[in-house]
């Protein structure tokens, strides 16, 4: 298993910062952290998997079907960054297509961070978004290869999971880092972002543009 401390370099490339948003939101700093241990993880899973099957990355830049999947797992502190990214960074024509897409998002759509073929919350999207990639042919559409090709899927490097979601845990008011914590987490507070009642977003989103006109 790799060992997840000896990728500093990895981190500091992957790690996206928001310093003035950081300094005000203590939470935001440590799920940023946890997404760059989950990219750095991401990237030594696709280096090694594609060396050893002898195949390459199929997810490329406006490939989109995996965001029309019925389930993607969101969890609770991924959330709150996602209503953050939305009501504060998100902002012109994009923010008012966002609104629609929130107001009639029901589950079979589309999910409704998807814009114009592009993730338009790319530098908080959770880790189930980051952790899926596929190798040889990209999805067809409505295909789900975990199913129809479980072996085309990437298996992420659990070591880099656990302790990106290690480094959560004090947003769950968990002072336990061991492995059963983690998955304490992992098991018990998911959210499936195709079923959540999006409507609500668009308050917070509103409440902020009456707070900044
Ligand atoms: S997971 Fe599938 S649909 Fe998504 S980017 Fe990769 S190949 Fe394209
Ligand atoms: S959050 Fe972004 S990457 Fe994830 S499903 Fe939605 S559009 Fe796709």
């Amino acid at each position: 298993m790799d060992d997840p401390e000896n990728t500093d370099t990895d981190f500091a490339r992957a790690r996206v910062s928001f310093p003035g948003e950081e300094a005000r939101l203590p939470w935001l700093a440590m799920l940023l952290d946890a997404y760059a241990i989950v990219d750095t993880g991401v990237a030594i899973a696709i280096k090694e998997q594609e060396e050893e099957r002898g195949v390459k990355l199929a997810c490329r830049k406006g490939c989109e079907a995996c965001c029309t999947q019925s389930d993607i797992p969101v969890y609770p502190l991924e959330l709150v960054g996602l209503y953050w990214f939305a009501a504060e960074k998100i902002s012109g024509p994009e923010r008012d297509t966002l609104k629609q897409n929130l107001i009639f998002h029901t589950k079979g759509r589309p999910c409704p961070f998807l814009m114009e073929c592009a993730c338009s919350v790319h530098a908080i999207r959770p880790v189930s978004c980051r952790q899926f990639n596929v190798f040889g042919e990209p999805c067809a559409p409505g295909e789900d290869p975990f199913f129809t090709r479980r072996d085309d899927v990437l298996t992420p490097v659990k070591a880099y999971t656990n302790r990106a979601f290690s480094v959560m845990l004090p947003f769950y008011d968990v002072k336990e880092t061991t492995d059963e914590a983690v998955d304490r987490i992992i098991n018990g507070e998911v959210i499936n972002l195709q079923s959540f009642d999006w409507k609500k977003l668009v308050r917070t989103m509103e409440g902020y543009d009456s707070r900044n006109p």
